[in-house]
C-alpha cells in the first residue's frame, strides 16, 4: 500500500477516534448554547468513516476526501454534516499530496467554502475560528520552514487556543446565536471539534 496513503488513513483514524471518544464532552458544550448534539453528530460520521477507511486503501487522497464528505452529508445530519460535507468536498479539489503547502491550501479552500455557505466569519464562535486559526498557524509554519514535528505542534496549540477563545464570543451563527451571550460561558462544541481532530492529524502526520 502507498505510504502516503498509509499516513492518511492512520492520520483519519486517530483523528475518527479522538472525536468518538470525546462525545460526552462535545454534548455537554452544545447543551449550553444549542441542542446538545454536536459529539453524537460527529461521533456518528466518525465512525461510518472508521468502519468504511478499511477499503479506502487503493484510492488517491482526493478521493478519500470526498468519501469523508459523503459520510458526513449521509450519516450526520445537524449543521455540522453539511458544513463538513462543504468542507471536504471542498478541500478535496485541492488534495493532490501530503505537502505542508498543499495541507495549506486544502484547508483554505475549506474554511472558504464553509464561510462561503454557512455565511459566518471569523470571530463568530463557530468551527470556522479553530478552521481559519489552524490555517495561518500552518501558514506561518511554512514561511518559517520549521521541521514538521514543530509545525504539528504549533498547528495543533493555535488550533485548541482559538477553540478555547470562543469562549468569549459572541455568537452570530448557528442556534448559539439565539441565546444569551451570558449563558456561553463555555467554548463552542464545533470549534472544539475542529482542534480535536486537527490535532490527531497532525500528530499522526509529523511522525
Ligand atoms: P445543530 O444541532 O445546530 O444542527 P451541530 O450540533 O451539528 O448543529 O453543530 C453545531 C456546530 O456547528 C456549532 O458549534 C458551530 O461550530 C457550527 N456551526 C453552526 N452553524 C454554523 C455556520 N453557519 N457556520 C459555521 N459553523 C457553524
Ligand atoms: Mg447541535
Ligand atoms: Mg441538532
Amino acid at each position: 500500500c502507498d505510504p502516503t496513503i498509509n499516513a492518511v488513513l492512520k492520520a483519519i483514524t486517530n483523528a475518527c477516534q479522538a472525536l468518538i471518544a470525546n462525545e460526552v464532552q462535545l454534548n455537554e458544550l452544545d447543551t449550553l448554547a444549542g441542542d446538545g448534539d454536536c459529539g453524537s453528530t460527529i461521533k456518528r460520521g466518525a465512525t461510518d468513516i472508521l468502519d468504511k477507511c478499511e477499503t479506502w486503501k487503493a484510492l488517491s487522497i482526493d478521493k478519500i476526501l470526498l468519501n469523508i464528505a459523503s459520510s458526513a452529508e449521509e450519516t450526520m445530519g445537524g449543521a455540522s454534516g453539511g458544513l463538513y460535507s462543504l468542507f471536504f468536498t471542498a478541500a478535496a479539489g485541492l488534495a493532490k499530496d501530503l505537502n505542508m503547502a498543499t495541507i495549506c491550501d486544502c484547508l483554505q479552500a475549506g474554511v472558504n467554502a464553509v464561510s462561503k455557505y454557512g455565511g459566518a466569519e471569523p470571530g463568530d464562535r463557530t468551527m470556522l475560528d479553530a478552521l481559519t486559526a489552524a490555517h495561518s498557524s500552518l501558514q506561518n509554519q511554512i514561511k518559517k520552514k520549521s521541521s514538521p514535528k514543530e509545525v504539528a505542534k504549533v498547528v495543533s496549540k493555535a488550533c485548541c487556543d482559538a477553540a478555547e477563545s470562543t469562549a468569549n464570543m459572541k455568537a452570530r451563527a448557528g442556534r448559539a446565536s439565539y441565546v444569551a451571550s451570558n449563558l456561553l460561558a463555555k467554548p463552542d462544541a464545533g470549534a472544539v471539534a475542529v482542534s480535536i481532530w486537527i490535532e490527531a492529524f497532525a500528530k499522526t502526520l509529523a511522525v
